[in-house]
């Protein structure tokens, strides 16, 4: 077994889409970035590269080439897990931990979760996806930005015969 871990961060901003875990959430600011800035997913990615030892998402995707711009993370996840399947690894579990003071992201806890496990072909008790506010502290609390901390854990494929 061998374990994952990413972090990310993205700016606040007016006149953004909130994207996040593939799910756009009604807000009056969104995250700001190259691609739709989903931090949840950079996350996820990052995670499962580093599970694998297959570098970081600026490596595989890098922020100045332009097939990249705006585009759909989920997209990018697909290629990321294609990585990890062709070097015979499976991911067994993600636990993700969103930090964001605005807005409240429980009610679409769910939805998340489900979008993250379509694109990883997962069990849904194998994503699990937290929330928390730093209780106004820092440049979460002042609604700067949001970001996420995500863990996971891959397997080599189980070879029968
Ligand atoms: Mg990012």
């Amino acid at each position: 077994m061998r374990i994952g871990f990413g972090y990310d961060v993205h700016k606040l901003t007016e006149g953004r889409r909130l994207v996040l875990g593939g799910v756009e959430i009604p807000s009056e600011k969104g995250l700001l970035g190259h691609s739709d800035a989903d931090v949840l997913i950079h996350a996820v990615m990052d995670a499962l590269l580093g599970a694998a030892g297959l570098g970081d998402i600026g490596l595989h995707f890098p922020d100045n080439k332009m097939e990249y711009k705006d585009i759909d993370s989920r997209k990018l996840l697909e290629i990321v897990i294609k990585l990890l399947q062709k070097k015979g690894y499976v991911c067994n579990n993600l636990d993700c931990t969103i930090v964001a003071q605005y807005p409240k992201l429980a009610p679409f806890r769910e939805e998340m979760r489900e979008s993250i496990c379509n694109v990883l072909g997962m069990q849904i008790d194998s994503v699990n996806i937290k929330a928390t506010t730093t209780e106004g502290l820092g440049f979460v609390g002042r609604e700067e930005g949001i970001a996420a901390y995500v863990v996971c854990t891959i397997d080599e494929y189980p070879i029968f015969g």
